[in-house]
């Protein structure tokens, strides 16, 4: 079976899909809308929220391979590669981070799982879509380009710290109820959401590392949806907490 677009057709969702995300970047930032986690509006339908981040990410690790295999027979190892990472980060996001936060009792907002399996189906049908129609783009030698090299160096390190961050926040309840601490430790020594750093550098990475489009893309989605939280909690964190570290920044070190 083969699911073939126009090429202008894909392009012109694409370059829809970056205005939205810029778009929605501004409103994120200027509206402040009540989300999930410490943001939770308690008023709406929710969900579980173990149950509600396994639903929401789901979409990914289906798709992915979906969307790449409908198209394409074609094992070409540049391209299995990147879906490979991409594979780790979302085995990752549904079936382990889900049963490691300690959100006991925690719900999430039904309007929140929807938008995130929209954007999740979107952005993955993006990506495997471009993946399957581009293999001749790629041969071996892109392992050893520099844009390669660069973007896994970058991807990598995003990931350690985005890990290293959710752990981090993961112990605080160590033993204790579902409140808020003070995080201390890796990069909060200098920045509020370290995690959220993590992961836009994870995929700003895979950006570089495909040198692609609709990478570019999701990086730029990622930033779009992360920033404006970072923003939210590091103001939370100062409402919160007298003692809270005032030269600690919200996401980038020194400067934001
Ligand atoms: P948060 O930092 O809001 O929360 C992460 C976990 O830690 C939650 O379980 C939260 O509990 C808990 N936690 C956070 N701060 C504290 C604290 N001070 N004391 C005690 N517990 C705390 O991250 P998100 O939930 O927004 O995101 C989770 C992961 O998903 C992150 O790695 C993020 O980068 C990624 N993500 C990626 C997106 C993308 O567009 N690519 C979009 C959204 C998230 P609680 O839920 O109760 O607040």
């Amino acid at each position: 079976m083969n699911m073939i677009l126009n090429n202008d057709f894909y392009f012109t969702i694409l370059t829809i899909w970056i205005i939205l995300a810029l778009f929605t970047f501004f409103v994120l930032l200027i509206i402040k809308p009540s989300t999930y986690g410490r943001h939770i509006d308690k008023n709406r339908l929710s969900i579980n929220n173990r149950l509600g981040w396994f639903i929401m990410e789901l979409p990914t690790v289906i798709l992915m391979p979906f969307f790449y295999f409908i198209n394409s027979t074609d094992c070409n190892p540049v391209i299995l590669f990147f879906i490979s990472l991409y594979m780790l980060h979302y085995l990752n996001r549904v079936f382990v981070f889900p049963l490691r936060i300690r959100t006991r009792d925690k719900k999430i907002p039904i309007l929140i799982v929807f938008s995130a399996i929209l954007f999740n189906t979107c952005n993955t049908f993006l990506i495997g879509y471009y993946f399957s129609q581009v293999t001749l783009l790629y041969d071996l030698s892109w392992f050893f380009s520099l844009p390669f090299i660069t973007g896994l160096i970058v991807f990598l390190a995003g990931a350690y710290i985005n890990h290293q961050s959710d752990t981090i926040l993961i112990n605080l309840r160590k033993g204790s109820k579902n409140g808020y601490k003070i995080p201390y430790g890796g990069l909060f020594k200098y920045i509020s959401c370290p995690n959220h750093l993590g992961e836009i550098i994870e995929w700003i990475g895979f950006a570089i590392l495909t040198c692609s489009l609709p990478t570019f893309a999701f990086a730029t989605w990622t930033i779009a949806n992360l920033m404006p939280r970072a923003l939210q909690h590091h103001y939370w964190y100062k409402e919160n907490f007298t003692n809270y570290p005032q030269e600690r920044k919200a996401i980038i070190p020194y400067l934001i």
